[in-house]
């Protein structure tokens, strides 16, 4: 007999699950986890909005979901990714911002009204210093969600996150 979680279990079950190339924030952190439904029969679907559509970890999110929730007892997981409405870095939680930064990244900044397509790097603050004095060395990092930033003031390159 397969058990019946609550959507809260569900969702207590992907606060566990990393950020598959930040370890420090979890998916439901970065505010990727969209809808948890358990229908009548104890079946689960999780929808969840990827960081950003070039992210090269999409499969390894997908397993972490269904292992996650199949931890729980579930016989039916059903995960299913949608682009709409595409994931904005304000979804980040304050608490994860943080974290971020103490890992080094440097936490997006809010998108704000008015912008909706912005081509300019927004000021971002270096992690080590705090200094404002940073510029991006190149628009693409090590994934396609992430920029390069150098800073000014302490000299240390970091990454910074694309907000889109
Ligand atoms: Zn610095």
């Amino acid at each position: 007999m397969a058990a019946s979680p609550t959507p809260g279990a569900v969702w207590q079950a992907l606060n566990a699950v990393p950020d598959p190339e930040i370890p420090v924030v979890s998916i439901t952190d970065m505010g990727m986890v969209r809808d948890v439904t358990v229908d009548g029969g104890g079946r689960v679907q999780v929808t969840f909005t990827p960081t950003f559509s070039g992210c090269p970890a999409l499969h390894v999110i997908r397993d972490s979901i269904e292992q996650a929730v199949k931890e729980l007892g579930v016989a039916e997981v059903e995960v299913k990714s949608t682009l709409t409405p595409p994931w904005t870095t304000d979804w980040i939680n304050e608490d994860a911002r943080e974290r971020l930064r103490q890992y080094g990244i440097a936490p997006p900044a809010p998108a704000g009204e008015g912008q909706l397509i912005q081509l300019e790097a927004e000021p971002t603050r270096c992690p080590r210093c705090s200094s404002f004095d940073v510029r991006m060395t190149a628009s693409f990092g090590p994934t396609l969600c992430k920029r390069m930033y150098v800073c000014d003031s302490c000299k240390e390159p970091f990454e910074g996150f694309k907000s889109v």
